[in-house]
């Protein structure tokens, strides 16, 4: 039994010796699906809800598949699903006999689970308590074919409750991109879900400082509404890699609106060489 910790003991590898202390969080990861061959998973977490956290996913999902890579995206936002809107998509995902099977985007054949998609009415609230929330987001893991994905981008709903804290200890992910605006609220507030993904020994891939001022049409001055950038404050704070600053931009919550957010620009670049580095908490 080499290098285990005390975490180990509530860990189901423990009497195979294979367990790493490094990663180890005492909880076995729900194994992918036969016929699943998911590579890297890359969970979206805020703070605080109305950060852009859901256009951020969508616009991870895009850039990778823009560069070619084959994605999915899992919307565990159960309560607040926004990604089938922002896709324009609305078909009803039916089953294979063994599995569900996901709904392709339009343009760039992204791979999308949401409970919008399956829910009758799109603006019906779901009224569930954290362990159902999270059970759905466990099933939307391992009771849907995802097939082969390059990515998989998981949307987590805001803040640091049951959803984000399941996700973190059932789904094997490769790291955690955190999402948050230039407020100080915003930024207290992403302090304690970087505590957290550390807390859980999971990866931190990097930080999105979202809605960072705006830039005037007219004379090309960048107006910064919800104060000064502390992007990089508080990446170094956090020790953790400042992957993008983007402002607010029209033109983007104009396509979220109208369900063609593939349109928009290719915003983040090959995420491989923060994979790589990405700092274990
Ligand atoms: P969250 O998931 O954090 O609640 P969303 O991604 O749903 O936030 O974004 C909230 C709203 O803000 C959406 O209408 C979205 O289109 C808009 N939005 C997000 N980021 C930007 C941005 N950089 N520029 C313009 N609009 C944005």
């Amino acid at each position: 039994m080499a290098n285990q910790n005390s975490d180990c003991q509530s860990c189901s590898e423990k009497d195979k010796g294979t367990c790493d202390p490094k990663s180890c969080s005492g909880i076995q990861k729900l194994p992918q699906s036969k016929g699943n061959n998911i590579k890297q998973v890359i969970a979206v977490m805020s703070g605080k809800g109305g950060v852009g956290k859901s256009s951020i996913s969508s616009l991870l999902a895009t850039s990778l598949a823009k560069q070619g890579h084959k994605v999915g995206i899992l919307d565990a936002d159960i309560t607040g699903p926004s990604i089938p809107k922002m896709f324009g998509i609305n078909d009803r995902p039916v089953s294979n006999g063994e599995a569900l099977l996901p709904i392709w985007s339009k343009r760039l054949n992204i791979k999308i689970m949401s409970l919008n998609l399956l829910i009758d009415n799109e603006d019906d609230p779901v009224i569930w308590r954290g362990p159902i929330l999270s059970g759905a987001v466990k099933q939307f893991w391992t009771d849907v074919a995802w097939g082969d994905l390059d990515y998989m981008i998981v949307d987590l709903p805001p803040g640091t409750g049951d959803v984000p804290l399941t996700v973190m200890q059932s789904i094997p992910l490769t790291g955690v991109v955190i999402v948050s605006s230039p407020q100080d609220l915003a930024n207290m507030i992403v302090r304690k879900a970087i505590k957290l993904v550390a807390m859980e020994k999971v990866p931190i891939i990097g930080l999105v400082e979202n809605m960072s001022g705006v830039i005037c049409p007219h004379c090309g001055e960048k107006i910064d509404i919800f104060g000064e950038s502390k992007a990089e404050q508080a990446a170094r704070l956090a020790d953790i890699p400042l992957l993008k600053v983007l402002p607010i931009d029209p033109k983007l919550s104009k396509l979220c609106d109208q369900g063609e957010v593939e349109k928009y620009d290719q915003v983040f670049d090959d995420l491989k060489p923060f994979l790589k580095t990405g700092k274990v908490g």
